[in-house]
């Protein structure tokens, strides 16, 4: 329980997540990026999967495998997923889009709704 010492600021480790939460996700993921496509690109290169590894030229950041979740859903427990900056950026690109598209349509439902419910009421 004595590891402050060694908590100083790590540029490969986002302080998202506790160190040991980083390094069993980044084991879980074997040490590469588990991106296969929520970032919006193919990765057809890479078999579907995008095939940066941990490094110093590309560190992966761990984060919640849905990226609209809060950031207290991704620290306590929820499914994580090592990520390359590049992916990382693209996911939450792709949710920011998804969940303004799905806020659209369910405004379209509500207007809908309104008008066919303004009869039954
Ligand atoms: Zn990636
Ligand atoms: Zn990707």
């Amino acid at each position: 329980m004595t590891g402050e010492a060694s908590a100083a600021f790590d540029p490969f480790r986002p302080p998202m997540v506790g160190a040991e939460t980083w390094q069993s996700a980044m084991v879980a993921a074997g040490w590469r990026c588990e991106c296969t496509g929520q970032c919006g690109k193919g990765h057809v290169k890479t078999a579907g999967r995008c095939g940066t590894n941990h490094g110093s030229a590309h560190p992966l950041a761990v984060d919640a495998a849905d990226p609209t979740a809060s950031l207290h859903a991704a620290v306590t427990g929820a499914e994580l997923v090592a990520l390359c900056a590049g992916c990382q950026a693209g996911a939450k690109r792709a949710a920011t889009k998804a969940a303004e598209q799905d806020a659209a349509d369910h405004t379209d439902q509500l207007d809908l709704f309104d008008l066919t419910g303004g009869d039954a009421a």
